[in-house]
């Protein structure tokens, strides 16, 4: 079945559609469905030798680097734990910079001597891999010479099993890289720039009096935002299945305007999906906490409980997998692009993250006394700074062509990168710059560790959800990732440009208090430096408004509007500097990683566009064209019997199918081009010539949608899509 007849019987079976069910039979409550699935520190310290579990343990949370003579230990007791959880074959997971998540499986049974099979896993093969890397993008970091790639365990995230009716797979979450030991991954880079962030928080602790402070570590709590459509319309919709978003599709008579939806009732079957979900997610040790509708129709958020960045990574790579596997199950397809609906709202991923150990708690919880406080505005400090300094790299950690539609559009939140911090906040900050080293608690003005400072509230009351990245309480929230993103890069952004900041800080105070410089006065200085240097990026209005544009113009915040616009961001003389001092990213890296992203942004756009000149031509063309058939007959008809004759819907569409052919053949054109290798020039030619030649298309097309007669309309409507289910 094909056209308008596939979308008139999706209709029909969507609305057949009315109990929804539970499709995982689980009884369990969910504090013990929790972790069922991980190999967690509880059932390592069942399994281990005492000292080996310490061992483990002292790399999972104190940094300590992995002892290899404990890898065949482990190993042993991950395969039998595995096998007796229904396990037949293991997985290195990866996550390459395609954004995906990335397996490679294996059996554990090998041929045994005596014709049967024995279950085998060595040590070496729990912390090698061997994938295949010539299929993973590397942006010329690997000549096909030197395909090899690895994967190496991760000891910090722990191994799960996945289940499916024929069989189950243990996964052990790796990194990925090159021969040569460059990063071909998400997760190396995370790793390597929580080590950097680490090492010099603990730097300013020791100037605060710890002695010999825990290991500092940053966390990520990720909100999920997500639409939930019948599956059925998914394919009556090329545009959906190749590119996850609408190309085509009129505004519906009733969009969000009622702003109806937010945190209204969840409907029945949605509630279903949430609750599988959930389970499924609890089993694999995710701790799924929050559920609501969101702002747009058919458009929800889950928000699992914050845990360390590279777990929570992790974590969220593996919720994303979950939930359009459950949606399957559930007859509905789940939509994480971050546009999937022109004129509704999109989908993002707000990172929330704080940075703390296992002694001082959370850095960025604001304490009861002052000198609690002055420590938590020294870091406070240190993420106001590194915002200023590198508000570009941020923005160009969230760059694609898909996050584009969001980002400085009409909606949430800006291109432009600016920190809101809350009354109260702003107006500590603002007292330290007016302050002045010098000035005296005689005088009555705030000094840094003494008694006069403020109490901060932990919980500032007023929210800002025009600002992409907001001081909320004990975190910040930073709201411009897209839905469809790894967190990772974000995380990698933030902990390296923190390192940065706190090597700063940590660098003053020492040099201050070497010189015999009272403490207080030396943070006081430091702190009433950076508000001064970089308070710039402290706004606390309408993100969404007009005059911040050209307010932030003037304070000169960069405002990189597109992917094109942020993308050079990431090869600056400034960021190879910062990615190679801390070890992050050598140039090499930092250059492919640029490669990588551009080339991504033409594909996808270039995807689109052969979607769109396709749909276009197969599809609405068609429609456009019996209608105006089915008018003309009737014209022609109405002539025979002599009766009066009004041409103006024929005329309506005739005009729009004129339109859309030139604009179709305009597409075409475009598309024609003769690609070269240079990915700069890919890029840039999708967006100056695909993305209008699109936009042309639609244009006409859309205007098609509301004059053709609804049942020889092919392509499920907005309408449909968003407002059954
Ligand atoms: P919002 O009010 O912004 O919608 P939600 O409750 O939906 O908040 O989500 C908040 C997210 O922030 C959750 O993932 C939560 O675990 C996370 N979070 C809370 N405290 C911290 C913290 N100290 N560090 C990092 N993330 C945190
Ligand atoms: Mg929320």
């Amino acid at each position: 079945m094909s056209g308008s007849k596939a979308r008139l019987a999706a209709i029909e079976r969507v609305t057949a559609n009315v109990s929804p069910t539970a499709f995982f039979s689980v009884t369990d409550p969910p504090g013990e469905l929790f972790g069922q699935n991980v190999f967690t520190k509880a059932v390592m310290q069942k399994r281990l030798p005492k000292a080996v579990y310490k061992s483990v343990i002292a790399t999972i949370e104190n940094s300590k680097p992995l002892d290899p003579a404990v890898a065949d230990i482990v190993a042993s007791a991950m395969k039998d734990w595995a096998l007796e959880k229904g396990a037949t074959h293991y997985a290195h997971v990866f996550y390459p910079l395609t954004g995906l998540t990335a397996e490679k499986h294996d059996s554990f049974f090998e041929p045994g001597d005596d014709g049967g099979s024995i279950a085998e896993f060595a040590g070496k093969t729990l912390i090698q891999g061997e994938p295949d890397a010539s299929s993973f993008p590397n942006g010329g970091l690997r000549a096909t010479f030197e395909a090899r790639g690895y994967t190496g365990w991760d000891v910090t995230s722990p191994a799960y099993i996945l289940e499916n009716p024929n069989g189950n797979t243990l996964c052990i979450p790796t990194v990925f890289v090159s021969m040569t030991g460059e990063a071909l991954d998400h997760k190396t880079p995370l790793l390597r720039s929580q080590q950097a962030m680490a090492l010099q928080a603990e730097r300013v602790l020791k100037l605060f009096g710890h002695a010999d402070p825990a290991a500092v570590v940053s966390f990520a709590g990720a909100e999920q935002e997500y639409f939930l459509i019948d599956r059925a319309f998914v394919f009556s919709r090329p545009d959906l299945l190749n590119s996850g978003r609408t190309l085509f599709g009129a505004k519906p008579p009733k969009g969000q305007e009622f702003d109806d939806h937010y945190f209204g009732a969840i409907p029945d079957r949605v509630l279903a999906f949430m609750l599988d979900c959930e389970r499924e997610l609890f089993k694999l040790g995710i701790p799924a906490k929050t559920r609501h509708n969101e702002v747009a129709p058919g458009q929800f958020e889950i928000a699992p409980m914050f845990e360390r960045s590279n777990v929570a990574a992790d974590h969220q790579q593996l919720l994303m997998v979950t939930l359009k596997k459950v949606a399957h199950l559930h007859g509905m397809e789940c939509l994480f692009h971050e546009k999937p609906f022109e004129g509704i709202n999109g989908s993002g991923k707000h990172v929330n993250f704080s940075l703390g150990n296992s002694t001082e708690g959370n850095l960025l919880l604001p304490g009861d006394t002052p000198h609690d406080n002055a420590q938590f505005l020294v870091f406070c400090a240190a993420v106001i700074r590194a915002v200023h300094k590198f508000g570009g790299l941020l923005r160009a950690s969230v760059a694609s062509a898909t996050n584009d539609h969001r980002l400085g559009a009409n909606e949430a939140p800006p291109a432009i990168i600016s920190i809101f911090l809350g009354d109260q906040l702003t107006d500590v900050f603002d007292q330290i710059a007016k302050g002045g080293a010098t000035m005296s608690k005689e005088k009555g003005t705030i000094i840094i560790g003494a008694d006069t400072l403020p109490v901060l509230p932990t919980d500032p009351g007023d929210r800002n959800r025009t600002s992409p990245f907001a001081f909320t309480g004990n975190r910040f929230e930073f709201r411009a990732p897209g839905s469809l993103q790894s967190i990772a890069g974000p995380m990698v952004t933030i902990n390296t440009i923190l390192a940065e900041s706190l090597e700063h800080i940590a660098t003053e105070l020492e040099t201050a208090v070497a010189n015999d410089v009272d403490f207080d006065v030396a943070v006081q200085k430091v702190l009433e430096a950076i508000i001064t240097d970089h308070g710039a990026v402290v706004f606390n209005g309408d993100g969404y408004s007009e005059e911040w544009q050209v307010e932030a113009a003037a304070r000169g915040l960069p405002n990189l509007r597109t992917t094109l616009d942020a993308l050079p961001e990431l090869v600056s003389p400034e960021a190879l500097e910062l990615f190679s001092h801390f070890g992050v990213f050598t140039d090499r890296e930092m250059h492919s990683r640029f490669e990588i992203a551009m080339e991504q942004y033409a594909l996808s756009i270039g995807v689109e566009a052969r979607s769109a000149l396709e749909m276009a031509t197969t599809v609405i063309l068609p429609a456009a064209l019996r209608y105006q058939t089915e008018l003309a007959t009737n014209i022609a008809s109405l002539k025979a019997l002599d009766l009066e004759v009004d041409t103006v819907d024929l005329d309506a569409v005739s005009a729009l199918i004129t339109d859309l052919r030139a604009a179709v053949a305009a597409l075409r054109a475009a598309l024609s081009h003769e690609g070269d290798d240079a990915v700069v020039a890919e890029a840039t030619h999708a967006r100056t010539e695909l993305l209008p030649a699109m936009a042309a298309v639609r244009g006409p097309a859309d205007a098609l949608e509301s004059l053709v007669a609804d049942d020889l309309w092919p392509l499920p409507t907005y309408q449909e899509m968003l407002f059954i289910l």
